[in-house]
């Protein structure tokens, strides 16, 4: 495929991607969106160009707040949009070219929280990971609970909070508890990232109603990057019993372009063998996993990118099917929008942990920065960047970034 745009080879928006999200331009209200190299396309204006009459969509869906009248539209109509504009993209003849008010520079736009996420459900779903806590915190010889292997594990998250990329946060306060003194109130001074990526929920169901992991990729719209924000002195004392709180429910942030599941699709690849295995509703068939690479940066204020973890998606251990399988096996309904989270992402060795807290093992480690400051957690004026892009044969398929500056507590 080669469209008349010209872009980078290396543009994480090339042909093969085609994302939607949400953009204001001046003072116009938000409206849905697609991306190209560094343009962006007004679908409002498409639509103007009758290239989507066929399909029949009320002009309103484009002039929405957010994506969740266009995804409930349903995948039949959303793929043939998707379809629609790559090949018209592609088309020397296209009703689009040469249209000024079709494309925009990125640059020049203001992006924002693509879907209105009703429920927010966060997964601990990397053996890894999983691992490197368990020997963190309990048991190096038996490192992960009883469970784990049996059930992805999960927890039901905040929606409020979370947040678009460059949306920046204060640091959080809490209570926490020092080992040699009654607890105190203040500023968090474990402040991490989670280094996650989300996926939407693009179909209703019922209550009373499951999916299975057959028809999961139905329910799943498509995928954003995801940095669940975590207080770990915060986390650490208020848990037991009933799971994660207060230092969690501060912020997560999302990046802008949901990139749709068809998108992502010849990128699939095996999942680690899971062994024992798993009960009948959590089998699954074909390669569920994909390969998406990840970054994640800390940059200190007014210095440079240091990469401080690289990971990959394809490292789950639990894929979205038996996520979503799980999540619903007791009847539980979801709602298109709803944003699914996988938990943090960590690979094999050091250099791919996805928090501070494994790369610092929990403190003891110090990272030195290229400006000679050394970070075990992440400091006030901290902006944290995570990147993700797939790649193959020619195709790159990226999720831009998510970017968050940290500040100091009010
Ligand atoms: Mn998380």
């Amino acid at each position: 495929m080669k469209s008349w745009i010209t872009y980078a080879e290396d543009s994480d928006f090339s042909i093969y991607n085609i994302p939607f999200g949400v953009f204001s331009i001046g003072d116009s209200a938000p409206r849905l969106a697609s991306a190209i190299g560094d343009q962006l396309i007004d679908l409002r204006a498409v639509a103007k160009t009758g290239l989507f009459d066929s399909l029949n969509i009320d002009a309103s869906v484009w002039d929405a707040p957010f994506l969740n009248d266009f995804i409930a539209l349903g995948k039949e109509t959303t793929n043939k949009v998707r379809l629609t504009l790559q090949k018209s993209l592609c088309d020397e003849g296209s009703m689009l070219k040469d249209n000024d008010s079709i494309f925009l520079d990125q640059s020049s736009v203001v992006m924002h929280l693509p879907v209105q996420i009703g429920d927010y459900t966060d997964f601990y779903s990397s053996i890894e990971h999983a691992t490197n806590l368990g020997k963190l915190f309990r048991d190096p010889e038996n490192a992960l609970l009883p469970n784990w292997r049996h059930l992805p594990v999960g927890y039901h998250g905040r929606a409020s909070s979370i947040i678009i990329s460059g949306t920046n946060i204060h640091r959080p306060k809490g209570q926490q508890k020092p080992a040699d003194s009654d607890p105190v109130f203040g500023p968090c001074k474990l402040l991490d990232f989670e280094l996650e990526m989300g996926f939407i929920i693009g179909k209703d169901t019922p209550l009373g109603s499951n999916i299975t992991t057959d028809k999961a990729d139905d329910y799943i719209f498509g995928k954003v990057l995801f940095n669940d924000w975590s207080a770990r002195d915060i986390q650490k004392w208020e848990y037991v019993p009933l799971g994660p709180f207060l230092g969690k429910n501060f912020a997560s942030s999302v990046s802008p372009w949901v990139v749709t599941l068809e998108a992502l699709a010849p990128f699939h690849v095996a999942g680690p063998e899971q062994t024992p295995s798993v009960l009948p509703y959590l089998q699954y068939e074909g390669e569920r996993n994909i390969d998406i690479n990840l970054q994640v940066i800390i940059q200190p204020e007014g210095g440079e990118e240091n990469i401080v973890s690289e990971s990959n998606f394809k490292y789950m251990y639990w894929n979205m099917a038996q996520q979503l399988a799980h999540h619903t096996v007791n009847g539980c309904n979801v709602k298109v929008g709803d944003m699914m989270a996988s938990g943090t992402i960590s690979g094999k060795d050091e250099k791919s942990y996805g928090s501070m807290l494994e790369i610092s093992a929990a403190g003891k480690r110090s990272l030195t920065l290229k400006d000679g400051s050394e970070r075990k957690f992440i400091k006030d004026q901290d902006t944290v960047i995570m990147r993700g892009y797939a790649q193959k044969n020619g195709m790159r398929v990226g999720f831009g970034e998510v970017k968050t500056k940290v500040l100091p507590a009010l």
